[in-house]
C-alpha cells in the first residue's frame, strides 16, 4: 500500500460501526476518493470538524489497490469555512454543490481544475453572497463532466433561431417549437438561459463574474439542473429538494 498525501475537500461522511467513518473527499491529486478512518468518533457523538462537509483539509492515506475504500491515517484542517456554516442560505447552497459533485463525478479520476474551482467557489461564498458562484460551478461541473444536454440546436431540424427551446431528458437535447411532440414531456429552456450556460462553460471564472445574471435566470438554471439530474440519475438530489422546499429557488 502506497502512502499518499494531498489536499482535499470533505464531500460527506457516513458512520461505520461504533467509532469509525467512511469519508468522501474531492482531492487535488486523486479526484473523488473514499477513505475509512477508525476510532475517530466517541461513541454516539457527532463528527469532528475534520470530517464535516466543506472542510478543506490536508490528508495522508494508505492507498489500497484492491478496494475503492482507502485507509485514512492523518487529517489536518486548512479551512473550516465558518462563514458558510453560520448562514442558512450559504450552507444550503454549499451542501447542494457538494451533493452535485459527489453524484456526478466518478471515483478516482484526477480533475485538479475542478478541485481548484470548488475551493475558489467556497472561499467566494465564505466572503460574499451565494450568487453567482453556485451557478458558475453548477454549469462548469456538469459541462466539464459531459453531463449537460446538447443545447446548440434542435435535435430534429437543427434550427437555432428560437426564443424558447424544449428539453427532452430521454433524447438528451432540445427541440424547437415545431419539432416537439405533444405527447412527450419537455421542459422549456429560454434562449437567454442557453446563452448564459454557454458563456459560463466557455469562459474562465473571472470572465464569468462579468456576466450580470438576473435572479430569474439563476432560478431557471437551477430548475433545469434539477430536472436534468432527476432524468439522468432517476432520483432527486436531497439538497436540491430541500432548497425548493424552503423556496431558495
Ligand atoms: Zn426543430
Amino acid at each position: 500500500m502506497a502512502i499518499q498525501k494531498t489536499e482535499a475537500i470533505v464531500l460527506g461522511a457516513t458512520k461505520l460501526r461504533e467509532t469509525s467513518l467512511i469519508t468522501t473527499f474531492l482531492t487535488r491529486d486523486f479526484g473523488k476518493i473514499k477513505a475509512i478512518s477508525k476510532g475517530v468518533r466517541q461513541e454516539g457523538s457527532f463528527l469532528t470538524p475534520l470530517y464535516e462537509p466543506f472542510s478543506h483539509v490536508q490528508i495522508v492515506f494508505y492507498e489500497k489497490t484492491r478496494s475503492d475504500i482507502h485507509f485514512l491515517s492523518e487529517s489536518a484542517m486548512l479551512c473550516f469555512f465558518p462563514g458558510i456554516r453560520a448562514d442558512f442560505e450559504k450552507i444550503s447552497w454549499a451542501s447542494f454543490l457538494l451533493e452535485l459533485t459527489e453524484t456526478v463525478l466518478p471515483l478516482e479520476e484526477k480533475n485538479e481544475a475542478l478541485f481548484e474551482l470548488l475551493l475558489l467557489v467556497l472561499h467566494c461564498m465564505e466572503g460574499a453572497s451565494v450568487s453567482p458562484f453556485v451557478s458558475i460551478f453548477e454549469v462548469k461541473l456538469l459541462w466539464g463532466s459531459g453531463l449537460f444536454p446538447s443545447l446548440g440546436s434542435c435535435l430534429r431540424c437543427s434550427r437555432t433561431d428560437f426564443e424558447t427551446a424544449y428539453l427532452n431528458v430521454e433524447d438528451g437535447g432540445i427541440f424547437c417549437e415545431h419539432c416537439r411532440d405533444s405527447h412527450r414531456i419537455f421542459y422549456p429552456v429560454p434562449k437567454g438561459l442557453i446563452r448564459t450556460i454557454h458563456f459560463f462553460a466557455e469562459n474562465d471564472f473571472s470572465k464569468c463574474l462579468t456576466l450580470k445574471l438576473s435572479p430569474e435566470n439563476e432560478a431557471e438554471l437551477h430548475r433545469l439542473t434539477y430536472q436534468w439530474i432527476r432524468g439522468r440519475f432517476d432520483r432527486d438530489l436531497s439538497t436540491m429538494r430541500f432548497l425548493r422546499e424552503v423556496s431558495l429557488f
